[in-house]
């Protein structure tokens, strides 16, 4: 039987955080945290044109077990990597701290001026994530964004929203060094259970839309290709300039302001083929973002289920034959899930390598994860790794 890797039960994971906290610290937490991870659900490669996208919360979170001290040293340990780290809160630098510690360090770096007084006493934080790390699902955000809210809530530091999304995409690009858009931190603060949010990268402004996969007897199946990434970085460099080329040629700021009339049409007056491809792709991705959320503000899934399917279909295709940043591996996931008879799959993330998405029938998961699985094996790819998710809430205080 396929493995289909479900989150653990809230309550537990608390209590087994709780634990590992007394046993590293000797001490009770003060307080106990949480953050998703998030897979975007459609709306690929348009961040950067301000375009809009979809991402929801998914049911694997990371934990955060804190309380403050008096030693002026925040001591931080995971129970993903095993090892405790530590470091002087005051006068925290970039470069202090390397390695996975440095996204828990870095929020305390980027929020720093919000102390009154200067730096605080110490910290005690106790990590036990259940994101799988560089999956594509965004550990490093759930990290960030679940430390953000321990910081903020047991020095009340009455941060907005907004304010703690800063800190966390400051500390993944300044302290920790890696680059980042603020999807990952934006959907792992702002997201709600049963919902996902529409994200305009022009404003970083978000809508609440209902998504309420469990009602409507619905699944969304993750698949991790485990491709390895390769090439990535030039390639999204390329992919970026070449946008860029495009919004040039048709004299606007970003694609997001092209009127739409159909992404072809729309992209007639670009000679240059591959520069209209890509254009193409950016221009409709966005109206499929959009037409997909009026679609689940309008009403119920299953009433809309047929388009939805559209669209995520749409989006993948156009992802692989214009974008062109799909790989066998993804490829090979979508049409499998597809035959099993998905509503819909697509590859999600930036590509080359990474996760994809179906819209399942709850009682259809099973099969679908097998053809996937027998699709992968009769081509002596390696194994895929399948998480069920439900959209959850976003990051808080659980106790
Ligand atoms: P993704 O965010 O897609 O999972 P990234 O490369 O952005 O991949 O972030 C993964 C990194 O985040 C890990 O290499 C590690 O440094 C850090 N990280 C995330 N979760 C944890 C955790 N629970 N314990 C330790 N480090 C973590
Ligand atoms: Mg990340």
């Amino acid at each position: 039987m396929t493995e289909l890797h479900a989150a653990p039960v809230d309550t537990d994971a608390i209590e087994k955080a709780a634990r590992e906290f007394r046993e590293t610290f000797g001490a009770e937490p003060e307080g106990m945290f949480s953050a998703p991870g998030r897979v975007n659900i459609i709306g690929e490669h348009v961040d950067y044109q301000q375009g809009l996208c979809l991402p929801m919360a998914i049911s694997h979170r990371c934990f955060v077990a804190a309380r403050r001290t008096d030693t002026g040293v925040v001591r931080m340990r995971s129970v993903q990597s095993g090892e405790t780290v530590e470091a002087p809160v005051e006068g925290l630098e970039p470069g202090a701290v390397d390695g996975w510690a440095s996204y828990v360090a870095g929020v305390l770096w980027a929020l720093a001026d919000r102390f009154e007084g200067g730096a605080p006493c110490g910290f005690d934080l106790l990590i036990d994530g259940y994101v799988p790390l560089g999956a594509g699902l965004s550990s490093s955000a759930a990290l960030e964004c679940a430390v953000a809210a321990a910081v903020d809530e047991l020095c009340e530091l009455g941060t907005s929203a907004h304010e703690r999304i800063r800190a966390a995409i400051k500390a993944e690009t300044e302290f920790a060094g890696a680059a980042t858009g603020g999807l990952d931190q934006s959907a792992s603060i702002l997201c709600e259970e049963g919902h996902a949010i529409l994200l305009d990268c022009r404003d970083f402004s978000t809508v609440s839309v209902p998504w309420d996969l469990a009602g409507q007897g619905l699944e969304l199946l993750i698949i991790d290709t485990r491709a390895p990434h390769s090439l990535v970085g030039g390639e999204y460099a390329e992919r970026r300039a070449q946008a860029e080329a495009g919004a040039r040629t048709l004299g606007v700021e970003s694609l997001r302001d092209v009127p739409f009339e159909g992404a072809s049409d729309a992209c007639q007056g670009i000679s240059d083929p591959v520069v209209h491809k890509r254009s193409r792709h950016i221009i409709g991705e966005i109206e499929r973002v959009r037409e997909f959320a009026e679609i689940l503000e309008a009403g119920s899934i299953r009433e809309g289920l047929e388009r939805i399917a559209e669209l995520l279909n749409a989006s993948h295709d156009s992802l692989r034959d214009d974008y062109e940043v799909s790989v066998p591996e993804l490829d090979v996931a979508v049409d499998a899930a597809r035959e099993a008879g998905a509503h819909g799959a697509r590859m999600t993330g930036g590509g080359f390598g990474g996760s994809v998405i179906a819209l399942v029938d709850a009682e259809m998961v099973e099969d679908v994860a097998s053809a996937v699985q027998s699709a992968f094996a009769k081509r002596a790819l390696a194994e895929p790794v399948f998480f069920l998710a439900a959209p959850s809430r976003g990051a808080g205080r659980d106790r």
